[in-house]
């Protein structure tokens, strides 16, 4: 069952989003390093077309640096388009930021011409950590021009660099199957939506064949060597996950709940070690398969 997840509210986001970018020169666009295709909300490209945007993939530390390189290098081959890794609890990231937006639009900045940034990107991406990070943990001071809202809080990064919050929730829109779970499994999805069995059967399927090593070293897998455990059913390792862990009811049964919770924990808090659950070719091709079916 593939999940479903769309919380409404979503046309007062649009309308609002279509307001707010015509006055804005760069879109930043937050990116969740792990699942980049998955965590991006399609909606947002259709509504800032044309706008340049600096694509940032958070939460880098947690992510494959091999492909967090392939992510990278698709993004920059866009047009209008660049892309930095960032871990947004770092102290740091407003200069890099700042540069990679007067890249995008050069002609911006100065008192005159102060540079306009949009900032976007679905729960738990880490919006608020990295507003925080840049204003250094100052409140955000807010605009009492005509027309921005509470929701429309405009950060003063510079006298002149000013940057706005996505002006609504961006929800996720999941087009594909594989989406939903990569959410699910990195938390931007609400935990009633999911059934949390099949989304650790998922993430298990995927970690097998990719990252096999990290799995057999978190859960102490020492008699599955990565051909074994390749072989091996989702749920038979769910199975033996859990009976490592003492996730156990009556009678020696796997309690499959608690260990799906386990694995997931172990996922979201990096204890598995740094994964990407896409590559920019396997989103290609998931994308493919969607609009086939
Ligand atoms: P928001 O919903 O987009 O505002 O997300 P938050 O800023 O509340 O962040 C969601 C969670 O991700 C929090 O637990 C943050 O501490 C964590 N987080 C945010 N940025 C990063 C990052 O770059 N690296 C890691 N490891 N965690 C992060």
């Amino acid at each position: 069952m593939a999940i479903q997840w769309f919380p409404g509210h979503m046309y007062s986001t649009q309308k609002a989003i279509t307001e707010r970018v015509k006055d804005i020169d760069v879109v930043i666009e937050l990116l969740d390093a792990r699942l980049p295709g998955s965590s991006a909300n399609p909606m947002l490209a259709e509504l800032t077309a044309g706008r340049p945007t600096l694509k940032v993939l958070n939460k880098q530390d947690l992510a494959d640096p091999a492909r967090t390189a392939l992510w990278l290098a698709h993004y920059n081959a866009l047009p209008a388009t660049r892309a930095i890794p960032l871990d947004a609890s770092q102290t740091t990231p407003a200069q890099q930021i700042v540069k990679a937006c007067h890249e995008l639009s050069p002609n911006r900045g100065g008192l005159a011409k102060p540079m306009r940034v949009l900032i976007c990107g679905i729960p738990n991406v880490g919006k608020s950590t990295l507003i925080n990070t840049l204003t250094g943990g100052r409140k955000a001071k807010t605009g009492d021009e005509a027309g921005i809202t509470k929701l429309e809080q405009r950060i003063t990064l510079a006298d002149d660099f000013y940057l706005w919050d996505t002006p609504g929730m961006l929800w996720p829109r999941i087009i594909v199957p594989k989406s939903g779970y990569n959410l699910a499994a990195s938390g931007a999805v609400g935990r009633n939506a999911f059934d949390e069995e099949e989304v650790a059967l998922e993430l298990l399927g995927y970690l097998k064949a990719n990252y096999a090593a990290g799995l057999a070293a978190r859960f102490k897998l020492v008699e599955l060597d990565a051909e074994t455990m390749a072989g091996m059913k989702d749920e038979a390792l769910l199975d033996t996950i859990g009976r490592k862990r003492g996730a156990l009811l009556g009678k020696g049964r796997v309690n499959l709940q608690k260990a799906a919770e386990i694995v997931m924990h172990e996922f979201r808090a990096g204890n598995l070690g740094r994964i990407t659950l896409e590559t920019p070719e396997e989103f290609a091709v998931w994308l493919a398969d969607g609009q086939r079916a």
